[in-house]
C-alpha cells in the first residue's frame, strides 16, 4: 500500500521492539518517513533498524524505558540530536498483565500504570514542543496513541489493563480540545485481538483466555493496525481521524 504525505516526516515510536510498534516503523520508514524506535530491547530495535535500512530506509535505534525519566530524557535528547523535532509520534508500548484484582498484585498494576499512561505522559510531554512547533509552521503534526477496546470492554482480570487503556482513551479525546485549536492532530486508536507479543507475558492459565478468543475469533496482524497509523497521517492536515476501533470481523 502507498501513501501520500509521508515522506520527509520525523516520527518517534514507541514499542518499536515487536508487534504494533515494530510494524508501524516498518510502514512509516517505507513510506519516507525518518523513524527514531524506541523500546527497552536494543538487539530487537537494532534488528528492525537493520531491516528498515535494508529496504532503503532511515530509521534510528533508541533503547529507552518509557517508565524512566531520565531514560526518557536522554532518548529525545538523542533523537533531537540525530533527526531534530519530530512531527509524528505513536505511542504503541504497552503491557497487559491480567491477574483476578484478589490476587493484590500492585507491582503488576504499577508496572501497567506506569508503561500504559505515565509512559504516554513523559511522551507527551517529551515532545509536545515539537508538535506544536511543526503545526505553527504549517506541516502536518500527529499524535497517534494506540489504547485498546480494552477501554470499553469488561473481562474478569482485566479490571486494571482495562482501567489504563480507557485512561488512555480519555486522554486522546480530551489533547484534542488542547491541541486541535493548535492544529495538532490527536488520534486514538483502539485494536481488538492483534497477534503479538503482548500475551507472553502473562501466565499459562490466563493465557488459555486469549487463546480461546482467538481460536474463535481470529486476529489482526500488526501490520492491519500499521496501515491504520500510516492513512491517518497521510491525511490533509485539516483531517483529524480522532478515534478508530479496529477487530477482526469476527470479534463482537
Ligand atoms: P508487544 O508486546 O509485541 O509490544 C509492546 C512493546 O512495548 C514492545 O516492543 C516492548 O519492547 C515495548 N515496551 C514495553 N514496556 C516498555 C517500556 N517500559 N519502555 C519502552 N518500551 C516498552 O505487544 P503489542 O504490539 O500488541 O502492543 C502494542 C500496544 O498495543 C500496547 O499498548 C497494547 O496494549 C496495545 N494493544 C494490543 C492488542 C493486542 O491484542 N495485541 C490489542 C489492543 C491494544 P521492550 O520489551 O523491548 O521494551
Amino acid at each position: 500500500m502507498s501513501y501520500e504525505n509521508l515522506a520527509g516526516r520525523t516520527a518517534v515510536v514507541t514499542g518499536a521492539a515487536s508487534g504494533i510498534g515494530e510494524a508501524v516503523a516498518v510502514v512509516l520508514a517505507a513510506q519516507g518517513a525518518r523513524v527514531a524506535l524506541l523500546a527497552r530491547r536494543r538487539e530487537r530495535l537494532d534488528a528492525v533498524v537493520e531491516k528498515i535500512r535494508a529496504d532503503g530506509g532511515q530509521a534510528v535505534a533508541v533503547a529507552a524505558d518509557v517508565t524512566d525519566d531520565g531514560s526518557v530524557d536522554a532518548a529525545v535528547e538523542r533523537i533531537h540530536a540525530e533527526y531534530g523535532a519530530a512531527d509524528l509520534v505513536v505511542n504503541a508500548a504497552g503491557v497487559m498483565l491480567p491477574h483476578p484484582v484478589d490476587d493484590g498484585r500492585i507491582d503488576e498494576w504499577r508496572r501497567m500504570i506506569d508503561t500504559n499512561v505515565t509512559g504516554v505522559l513523559r511522551m507527551i510531554r517529551a515532545f509536545t514542543g515539537d508538535l506544536l512547533a511543526a503545526a505553527a509552521a504549517g506541516r502536518a503534526a500527529d499524535l497517534v496513541n494506540i489504547s485498546s477496546v480494552g477501554a470499553h470492554l469488561t473481562f474478569p482480570t482485566y479490571a486494571v489493563y482495562g482501567a489504563t487503556k480507557a485512561a488512555l482513551t480519555h486522554l486522546s479525546a480530551t489533547l484534542r480540545s488542547e491541541f486541535g485549536p493548535r492544529d495538532v492532530r490527536v488520534t486514538n486508536i483502539e485494536p481488538g485481538l492483534t497477534a503479538t507479543e503482548l500475551a507472553s507475558h502473562i501466565d499459562d492459565a490466563q493465557r488459555e483466555f486469549i487463546d480461546g478468543m482467538v481460536d474463535t475469533m481470529g486476529a489482526l496482524s500488526a501490520q492491519d493496525v500499521a496501515d491504520l497509523v500510516a492513512y491517518v497521517g497521510s491525511r490533509p492536515r485539516h483531517v483529524n481521524l480522532r478515534q478508530i476501533m479496529v477487530l477482526p470481523t469476527r470479534q463482537a
